[in-house]
């Protein structure tokens, strides 16, 4: 798969570091701690990609990962972590709203959320934001290690079942596990489709 050859590119902290926009990018959200960099490191078979976060909150950037020239997986900061301060929450807020509005490369959204608590009101903010533009996007219901088959297939009918009441069919969604692995496969072929892969 062409994911195994993302590499890190750049980290950018304002509008005028972002790489040029031309080509195919695909942004990951997600709550702090939901797990969007160990979503990020098995999606790309890779254990430090993206570095497993120890200090939520602390990485006020966008982090752009290449698949190929042209082809970016784009981490967003995380988002939900209460001891940022105000100033830089609305720093965060411009840079994304702005990167939202306007980037042209831009082809799909990931949603990492923990599938223990989804759907929280950022999530739901996220998804709109792409859908508005109309952008796909998909929600990656992680940890599903932690619960039982049952429970996975629970809830991720109900998120179906909220996603496509809000959002009609724009948005995707399905369990993943970066630690079983469970899901990989099938959130690769949704990626790698919005990238052209
Ligand atoms: P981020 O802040 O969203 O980037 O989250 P991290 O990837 O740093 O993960 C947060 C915590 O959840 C870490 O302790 C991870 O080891 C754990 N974690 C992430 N993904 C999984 C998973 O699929 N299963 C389990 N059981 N734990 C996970």
């Amino acid at each position: 798969h062409p994911f195994r050859s993302a590499r890190y590119l750049l980290s950018a902290h304002n509008p005028q570091q972002l790489p040029p926009d031309g080509g195919f990018e695909v942004a990951f959200a997600g709550r702090s701690n939901a797990g969007k960099s160990s979503a990020l490191n098995a999606l790309c078979d890779q254990n430090a990609l993206a570095r497993v976060s120890k200090t939520p909150g602390r990485t006020q950037q966008l982090v752009f990962f290449e698949v190929q020239p042209q082809r970016c997986l784009v981490d967003l900061p995380g988002y939900g972590y209460a001891k940022v301060p105000e100033a830089l929450q609305q720093h965060w807020q411009g840079f994304i709203d702005r990167y939202f509005r306007t980037r042209q490369a831009l082809r799909g959204l990931v949603v990492v959320m923990d599938i223990r608590h989804p759907l929280k009101d950022y999530d739901r903010q996220m998804l709109g934001y792409a859908v508005a533009r109309g952008l796909p996007a998909h929600a990656l219901l992680t940890k599903a290690d932690k619960l039982g088959r049952g429970q996975q297939a629970q809830t991720l009918a109900a998120v179906r079942r909220e996603l496509a009441g809000a959002f009609g069919d724009a948005v995707g969604a399905q369990t993943f596990s970066a630690e079983s692995r469970q899901g990989v496969d099938e959130a690769r072929a949704v990626i790698g489709g919005w990238l052209g892969l």
